[in-house]
């Protein structure tokens, strides 16, 4: 299968991770969470939630007692835990390593949060933890990484571009702060 034919079968939608994050948060917070303390969290409507949540109980990433109390299922705690931390990493790596605005670093983060594999998750975090030491010599990198000039060198100079300028295709400006 092609890849994004099979990640489409496998995913949780956008929206089931926040519904699941949310869940692993109220139980965190209050110790108990129901669907309307979830709509309530997210600022949607309780139908939702409730379809949301079910989709869920259907996945065994939660169950459903008769009071209508909801439990993460070990899967579901898992894959709540995994999201919440892929989403720090990531917002880190835009936020403190990239400089992006913090709210574009927030947005692009939640939109990717959920989708990234724990592999990646676990090299980015290396990689942050690695850029953000008190290395001088990673300071050093550092500092002449943000005098870099980004107009690309051309195709046969460029370690980066190899068919085509990757900044031709990605005009917009490299955010520069020091
Ligand atoms: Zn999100
Ligand atoms: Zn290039």
């Amino acid at each position: 299968m092609e890849v994004w034919k099979e990640f489409e079968a496998n995913q949780l939608t956008h929206s089931a991770a926040h519904y699941l994050v949310a869940v692993h948060d109220l139980i965190g917070e209050q110790g108990y969470a129901r669907a309307a303390d979830v709509a309530k969290k997210l600022g949607i409507a309780r139908s939702s939630a409730s379809m949301g949540l079910h989709a869920l109980i259907e996945k065994n990433y939660l169950k459903e007692d008769t009071n209508k109390f909801l439990q993460m299922t070990p899967d579901g705690k898992r894959v709540a835990e995994e999201i919440i931390g892929k989403k720090v990493v990531l917002k880190r790596f835009f936020q403190d390593i990239l400089k992006v605005k913090p709210y574009q670093a927030e947005v692009d983060t939640c939109k990717i949060e959920h989708l990234i594999s724990s592999e990646t998750g676990a090299n980015l975090l290396a990689f942050i933890r690695f850029m953000s030491s008190a290395d001088p010599q990673v300071k050093k990198v550092l500092e002449k990484f943000w005098q870099l000039s980004e107009t690309c060198p051309g195709l046969k100079d460029c370690p980066v571009c190899e068919t085509t300028c990757l900044k031709e295709l990605m005009p917009a400006k490299l955010r520069v702060v020091s």
